[in-house]
């Protein structure tokens, strides 16, 4: 089943990448030379429209952590035969690379409201086109390294097992003002899905000098490719993960990086991963495995105050009243990062430990995503 999936993406990936760069030579060929890109329309925005997921859809709690390893003879997109020199074979690292937007019109039904996401589009620029400009580079930079790199489109095959899994996308704004690149990993983080973030989050940021984008969104968070609880053409559970806006399409020195630099963006991309792989400790099994928290309310009657920060004088997101669910994600230092519904209102904050207790009540209904 896995096998033949992926070897039909690989036909079609070796059929269809390079009839896509000829349509995409094409288009800028016949692009008008008045094309005024600063006063273009933005069809999308990816923190609208790519991703929906809200938390009330959190992965059930799970007590099964098993890991299970792909055999490493099986078909690639795109493969090498070159092994590491340090690596023995039978562990050559994998990396599966998507292409964000890329055929999402032929996302499968589970994904089907996705099927019109078609990212940022700038004059004749389309988020599209520089994504798998970028990704292409980033595959090629992999396999040079002796790396075995799956090139993927929106749909992925069903619980994708990797040592990596990075997904490209540009940003857009109404603000042409707006800049800089960032990179978010799912809601519930595994320490390697962390430490595969900050290495890319620092190479990226060393290669291309770009600005941290602080503004991550619900959505990249819960890009719908990490929900493996949800979905079936996700990756698997266990697969370090993260999606990385690479930069600003609606802003001009962002999109002329992207455009005119793009071995540059790539390579920050590619040192990330590199560096990921060359860190962590492949023996770490439980790295791999996301943290389960249990649902939580105020421990006082009163209720509890959620904050913006994990910060007793931190100002305040959402007050909790006493019947609300709290629902942990994160943990640092004596605090949770939280999801919080009260009535109408949704809120992500930060609650000190010792002020809620666990519960054992029924999880209310889930809303509608959030973008509907
Ligand atoms: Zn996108």
């Amino acid at each position: 089943m896995r096998r033949s999936t992926i070897q039909r993406y690989g036909v079609s990936l070796m059929i269809v990448l390079p009839i896509m760069f000829v349509l995409i030579a094409l288009g800028s060929q016949s692009q008008t030379s008045d094309a005024d890109i600063s006063s273009s329309t933005i069809s999308s925005n990816d923190t609208q429209s790519e991703v929906t997921e809200w938390p009330n859809e959190l992965p059930p709690t799970s007590t099964s952590e098993v890991v299970t390893s792909e055999p490493s003879a099986v078909a690639t997109a795109i493969s090498t035969s070159t092994p590491l020199p340090t690596t023995p074979k039978a562990s050559l690292p994998r990396v599966g690379i998507q292409v964000g937007h890329w055929q999402t019109e032929a996302l499968p039904d589970e994904l089907a409201r996705l099927r019109t996401s078609v990212g940022a589009i700038v004059g004749e620029y389309t988020e599209t086109e520089v994504n798998a400009s970028i990704a292409q580079r980033v595959v090629a930079q992999l396999q040079n390294e002796g790396i075995i790199v799956d090139l993927l489109p929106a749909t992925i095959p069903p619980a994708y097992e990797a040592d990596a899994f990075v997904s490209i996308h540009a940003d857009g704004s109404t603000s042409t003002a707006t800049n800089g690149f960032k990179l978010a990993t799912s809601w519930r983080t595994s320490r390697a899905s962390q430490q595969l973030h900050d290495a890319i989050r620092n190479e990226y940021a060393t290669a291309t000098g770009l600005p941290w984008d602080p503004s991550i969104t619900v959505n990249m968070r819960g890009y719908y490719a990490f929900s493996y609880y949800r979905f079936t053409h996700t990756v698997a559970r266990t697969t370090p993960s993260v999606i990385v806006e690479m930069g600003f399409l609606t802003n001009p020195s962002d999109r002329a990086m992207m455009l005119n630099e793009p071995d540059r963006i790539a390579s920050g991309i590619t040192q990330g991963i590199l560096r990921y792989l060359r860190e962590r400790d492949p023996h770490d099994r439980e790295a791999l495995i996301p943290p389960e928290f249990k649902t939580q309310r105020s421990r006082s009657a009163e209720g509890v105050t959620i904050r913006s920060r994990p910060d007793e004088n931190a100002s305040s997101t959402i007050f909790a009243p006493a019947d609300a669910r709290i629902r942990p994600f994160e943990e640092r230092d004596g605090w949770y990062q939280v999801f919080v519904r009260v009535g109408e209102q949704r809120a992500i904050g930060w609650v000190q430990k010792e002020l809620v207790v666990e519960t054992n009540d029924p999880t209310p209904t889930p809303l509608p995503p959030l973008d509907s």
